[in-house]
């Protein structure tokens, strides 16, 4: 009943050469990926590129992050209808590099959501804990104080056209990914968190899951009742590689 998504998160990665080869790569394999959503988010720079090779075809395009402002003075900023303008679909919100490296806070991504949404793009709220975080057994308090500022910002019914995705900290890069069984658990703790709102947004919400995802290990993270897809970092890098966690959705 969930369509399955499964995005590709390049980081700060890509040249134009590069680019196009991975993109035609993936392009390859899109026939046989009926039925799932499929997105590629590369570097603000190169979305004009990526849009154009995947035009008219299944293969959408997404940001990697956004301004909460509309315009004006915020040098060096890019803004939500300005990926729209250039044909993204989806932005990555609230990712952990960003809230570590870039200060954002509960807050800040909860005003980039409320600008994604009106500016007609697909959000892809990233939350999740660090080690310390899970370590102290924190891991559900850090979950719902991520998940109820974009609750009390935008409102439950916002997350009928948000797409989340459940990065621990601790799995992203590093190899070290969450057993399923992990993973489920805080997948449908998110569920919950949605359900004590709204029954009907929680079942339908859609929740990737996100760290060191590989085609090894996909499928039996896939599996999981409250598993709808996968954000992947290094592994989007290489067409055969994102392609076969996309065959495992
Ligand atoms: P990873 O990154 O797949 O390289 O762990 C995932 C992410 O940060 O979105």
């Amino acid at each position: 009943m969930r369509k399955p998504i499964v995005a590709g998160n390049w980081k700060l990665n890509g040249a134009l050469a590069d680019n196009e080869s991975l993109v035609l790569g993936v392009l390859d394999g899109m026939p046989a990926l009926e039925g799932i959503d499929v997105a590629v988010c590369p570097p603000f720079v190169y979305l004009p590129q990526v849009v154009r090779l995947a035009e008219s075809t299944a293969l959408d395009v997404g940001a990697q992050n956004c301004s909460e402002h509309e315009n004006g003075a915020f040098t060096g900023e890019v803004a939500a209808p300005m990926l729209a303008d250039v044909g993204a679909r989806y932005v990555i919100l609230g990712h952990s590099e960003r809230r570590a490296m870039y200060g954002e806070t509960d807050q800040i991504v909860s005003e980039k959501v409320k600008a994604a949404l009106a500016a007609g793009l697909t959000p892809i709220l990233c939350v999740g804990e660090t080690l310390e975080e899970r370590e102290a057994d924190e891991t559900e308090a850090v979950v719902r104080r991520q998940l109820a500022a974009v609750i009390s910002g935008n409102g439950i019914q916002a997350f009928d056209r948000i797409v989340i995705a459940y990065e621990p900290v601790w799995a992203i890069g590093t190899g070290r990914t969450a057993s399923p069984e992990q993973a489920q658990a805080v997948h449908a703790f998110i569920r919950g968190q949605l359900a004590d709102h709204d029954a009907g947004i929680a079942q339908s919400v859609r929740i990737q899951y996100g760290g060191s995802m590989k085609p090894g290990n996909a499928a039996d993270l896939l599996a999981q009742p409250d598993i709808d897809g996968g954000l992947i970092g290094g592994a989007s890098l290489k067409a055969e590689d994102f392609l076969g966690i996309c065959r495992a959705a």
